[in-house]
């Protein structure tokens, strides 16, 4: 009788203890709705509330998309590259100013030209009488040169960055070949004979084989750091 009265007391203790955590839970839920829903509309509270947020994952990030135009032209001037200015686009070396291809240090220390340089290479402020969409996937060819080569830069801004703002999980995408691949695949074209189509793509595969080749032998070509 006095076990069975330990357990019930036990057992009653267990549920009245998971009661409160249940309702000490509801209450941080509505006190968390209640302060999102008051400031709702001031864009400075509401950005630090979700900026404290604890997120899940960001299961499709394309990696090079994901970094700052700011870093990519701090990249490119630390790597001694250029920008042709008239479409912000990064470029290899040799550098002319004379033929609109100056330093990309010259267009950082420029603030007008550093200005319309971050514009160019992401969203911000983009031109509204401008499909946004073509301005987007237009960023990736300018900034092409550099991103390829930062790759570790990269995961470091973005990783940093996840965990600033209380993101756990992050599901990163690169295209390591270069865009070998995309470009066999526009080579390829779509075949509605799937059979043929297989024996298309096989064929290819020997030609990503032989490009994967030849970069691991650049790879192997590097003197270790
Ligand atoms: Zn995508």
């Amino acid at each position: 009788m006095g076990r069975t009265g330990g357990k019930q007391i036990v057992l009653l203790f267990v549920v009245l203890f998971a009661v409160r955590a249940f309702g000490a839970g509801d209450a941080n839920e509505a006190a968390t709705a209640a302060r999102l829903a008051a400031i709702r509309n001031q864009p400075l509270a509401l950005e630090a509330f979700l900026r404290e947020m604890p997120k899940g994952g960001d299961l499709h990030n394309h990696l090079s998309g994901a970094i700052y135009a700011e870093s990519y032209l701090r990249w490119a001037v630390e790597d001694k590259l250029c920008v042709v200015v008239a479409t912000f686009t990064i470029a290899n070396p040799p550098c002319d100013s004379g033929a609109g291809k100056p330093l990309a240090s010259a267009v950082v220390d420029d603030a007008n030209l550093y200005n319309q340089a971050i514009d160019g290479l992401s969203m911000r402020n983009w031109p509204t009488n401008l499909n946004g969409h073509d301005h987007f996937f237009q960023t990736f060819a300018k900034f092409g040169v550099v991103s390829g080569s930062r790759v570790g830069d990269e995961i470091a801004e973005v990783t940093s960055r996840a965990a600033a703002e209380h993101v756990s999980y992050l599901e990163l995408m690169v295209t390591p070949d270069g865009g070998v691949s995309t470009r066999l695949g526009r080579q390829a074209g779509w075949t509605p004979d799937f059979a043929q189509m297989r024996a298309k793509l096989l064929a290819m595969t020997d030609e990503i084989r032989a490009f994967i080749k030849e970069h691991d032998a650049e790879l192997k070509a590097k003197p270790e750091a």
